[in-house]
Order: structure tokens, then C-alpha cells, then sequence
């Protein structure tokens, strides 16, 4: 156990705010206790003038995204969000070994504790370093400090072989860890490989995390091959029958399909900053608005930017207002507590050494939190009662031999790449 002497600390769900001493049990599912005073001879981290309030969870990431900051646009343009899968995202995941996924993750675990995510739920994908990859990102994020939530994405799109090592990957790592199964999307997904994917999941008591409607082409392509819209399709087959489900994207929507999901277990993951990068559409939550969640779609690991950005992007085109997207921000929390995961719960802090030229208040935290926070004030992160960051330093790894690392990879998977894989 430690202790947070003179801790400012804001409730992350009614802004209540208490100046306190904080003492912090260390392990997995432990909570905190408000004291007032310290004991003789106990750790000590003093936070006066500091703001100290819940950590943060990202909804959807693809840590094997990592290596692909700054390397050479593809030979061809994309065209169109099929192309950037194509010419981009696919030919990438084809060249990555296990050095570069190890590296990926290591280089994903330090960014997301150093904005404050202590915990992840990743989608990822290695087609031909398919064995064993979820435990590779498993150990790297364990080994800085970060909980997570990992799914191996399974898809047709490179033939039955690698479909069927998916469902081989998913269910060993299953039989260790907490984990979902994850497929890639309607459109590269058969009616078998769905199926099989929908038992392994009742199976081991888990759901499937997949990226549903992100572009109009994946409605377009399942009403021409299935006869039937992506959500309806999804259903028939049972996967929005798990609390644990998380759907992606959601941005080509019917009523009815927002209807089936409203009336569903499933959740929902926005990511606005991936959608206008790959401009497909933007998000709009209505009938939804409980299932929401965030996430970076692998674009980085802040969750303050993502929140920032969902608001301002947001308003221009749903029906929304600050209370609501913090709220979408903090619902991930909620699918991570009733599901009963590992790896989220009141041992998990951030402090942010947060100045200010007006006064910080209950009723005023949101103005502050869209306005005036940045990952950059993190100083200091708690995650599972541990110390992880400490004066914005990650205590857990070298990062510098992390980037060290991860840069020869990068390097090593760019010229990869040349062979082009599609
Ligand atoms: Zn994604």
C-alpha cells in the first residue's frame, strides 16, 4: 500500500471534489481509501496543488498500428476505405513478425500509461504471425503496467487456413486470459467462420469485438452477398447476444438496425478521429447513447484528445453536449465492471499537474476537461495500485530502448512492405 498525501480529489462521476489523503491498495480489482492521516513509515507520494481522479480506458485499439507513424505512403493511392484496407492496413499486417508485433506493443502500452489509459481493450491482427501473437501483446503490456481486454482479428479475407489459426489463437489464448473474440468485419466473414466464432464465444462465456458499417461498403457488399444489412446479419448469428459484445465504428446505420442494437447487449465504440482520417462518415449515437464508448481505432493512445475531439467534431452533426461525450468516455468503465474483466477498478488514478487561470470547481470540471486538460499534464499514473508513471517518467521500462527497439522494427517493416502482399 501507498499513500497520496494532499491529493485534490475529483469524483470522475459526480465532480465531487475533496482535498484528501488517498491510500491505495496494490493488485487487480482492489479500491482506495480516503484518510486522514498518513501512518509512520508509509510510501509517500505528495500531490498538494495536484488534481487526482480516475484513469482511463480505451475502448478500441490496434496496437499493431504503432510501427506505421511517418512510414511512406502506399505505391497507389487509395481510392476509397476498401483500397486503404487494401493498399494500407492489410499489406502491413501481412509483413508483421513477432519482433514487430512485440515492439508495437510495447511502443502502444507506453503511450496509452503515459496519457493516463491503464487499460485497453486491443483488436489486432498478424495473419502470417498468427500463433501465439495475443500472448506477444499480452506479455509487452503486462510488462509496462497496462490492463487489457485482446482479440485476434479473424477473417476470410486470406483464405480458410488463416481463418481457422484465428480460431486456433483465440481459443488458446481464451484458455489463459480474459479475452473477446474478434472478427475483422461483415464483408470479410462467412456465414461459417461466423458461426464458428459465435459458439467459441458462448463457449468461453466471452462476445465478439468486430468494426461494423465504418464505411457504406460493408453494407453494400452483405446486402449483395447476404441479402440482409450488416446489424441484421450480425444478429441472426447471435452476436449481439453478449453483454461483452463491442461493435465498432456503427456509422451506416438503418432505424432498424439501431433499434436491434438498442435492444441488445451489445456496446458500441465511437471513433471519430479514425473516421475522418479514412473520411467514411460520421458517427452519430442516437438510440445508443447508453451502449457508448470510446476508443482511437489505433490513431494513438490519448484518450483526452479522442473525448476533445468527439465533442467538437460531434456537435456538427448529432445531438449532443458535453455531460454526455464524458459520460461515452467513462460507459467503458461500466462494460468492464458488469462483465466482471480484471484490470479497472478504483486503484486505477491519474494525477495531473493541471494550472489553471480560473478556479477549478464541481460544477465547472467539464469546462476544464474539454478545454484546458492534455495528456501532458498527466504526471503521475496509478494502475492497479501501482505506480507506472511517475513525473511524466514511465517507471516500469527503458523507454528509450523501447524506441530503440521499436525504430529498427519500424525500419525492418517498412522495407517489409515493399514486397507489397496485395
Ligand atoms: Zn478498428
Amino acid at each position: 500500500m501507498f499513500f497520496l498525501k494532499n491529493a485534490t480529489y475529483i469524483d470522475s462521476e459526480t465532480f465531487e471534489i475533496r482535498n484528501t489523503h488517498i491510500a491505495i491498495q496494490k493488485g487487480k480489482n482492489k479500491d482506495i481509501l480516503f484518510v486522514n492521516e498518513i501512518p509512520k513509515n508509509a510510501t509517500v507520494l505528495d500531490v498538494s496543488g495536484k488534481i487526482v481522479t480516475q484513469s482511463f480506458a480505451c475502448g478500441h485499439h490496434h496496437a499493431y498500428s504503432a510501427l506505421a507513424r511517418g512510414m511512406d505512403a502506399p505505391p497507389k493511392i487509395p481510392k476509397n476505405f476498401y483500397q486503404i484496407l487494401k493498399y494500407v492496413w492489410w499489406n502491413l499486417d501481412k509483413s508483421l513478425d513477432k519482433n514487430m508485433i512485440k515492439a508495437s506493443a510495447l511502443a502502444t502500452a507506453v503511450a496509452a500509461a503515459k496519457a493516463g489509459v491503464t487499460f485497453v481493450i486491443d483488436h489486432h491482427a498478424s495473419p502470417f504471425a498468427l500463433k501465439d501473437s495475443l500472448s506477444i501483446i499480452a506479455e509487452a503490456f503486462e510488462k509496462v503496467g497496462v490492463s487489457h481486454l485482446l482479440c485476434y482479428e479473424i477473417s476470410d479475407r486470406d483464405g480458410l487456413e488463416i481463418t481457422n489459426l484465428g480460431l486456433e489463437e483465440s481459443q488458446a489464448y481464451l484458455e489463459k486470459k480474459q479475452a473477446l473474440i474478434g472478427l475483422h468485419a461483415s464483408f470479410t466473414v462467412g456465414n461459417q467462420t461466423l458461426r464458428k466464432a459465435v459458439k467459441l464465444a458462448e463457449q468461453y462465456d466471452s462476445g465478439i469485438h468486430i468494426h461494423v458499417a465504418e464505411d457504406k461498403y460493408d453494407q453494400a457488399y452483405t446486402l449483395r452477398k447476404h441479402k440482409t444489412r450488416v446489424i441484421e446479419r450480425l444478429s441472426a448469428f447471435g452476436v449481439l447476444n453478449f453483454n461483452k459484445t463491442i461493435l465498432a465504428h456503427c456509422l451506416h446505420l438503418s432505424d432498424n438496425e439501431r433499434k436491434i442494437i438498442s435492444k441488445s447487449k451489445a456496446w458500441v465504440v465511437e471513433n471519430i478521429e479514425s473516421n475522418l482520417n479514412n473520411k467514411v462518415g460520421f458517427f452519430d449515437g442516437q438510440k445508443l447513447e447508453k451502449q457508448i464508448f470510446l476508443g482511437t481505432d489505433g490513431m494513438h493512445s490519448d484518450m483526452i484528445k479522442s473525448t476533445q475531439a468527439a465533442f467538437f467534431i460531434g456537435q456538427n452533426f448529432e445531438n449532443i453536449n458535453q455531460q454526455l461525450i464524458y459520460k461515452r468516455l467513462r460507459n467503458v468503465h461500466k462494460y468492464l465492471n458488469i462483465n466482471n474483466f480484471e484490470g479497472d477498478s478504483t486503484n486505477n488514478l491519474i494525477v495531473l499537474d493541471y494550472k489553471s487561470p480560473t478556479p477549478v470547481t464541481k460544477q465547472n470540471f467539464l469546462g476544464h476537461f474539454f478545454y484546458g486538460f492534455s495528456s501532458k499534464d498527466i504526471q503521475h499514473v496509478i494502475s492497479d495500485g501501482k505506480l507506472i508513471v511517475k513525473d511524466f517518467e514511465i517507471q516500469t521500462v527503458d523507454e528509450k530502448e523501447i524506441f530503440e527497439f521499436s525504430k529498427k522494427e519500424a525500419e525492418k517493416l517498412w522495407s517489409e512492405m515493399q514486397n507489397f502482399k496485395f
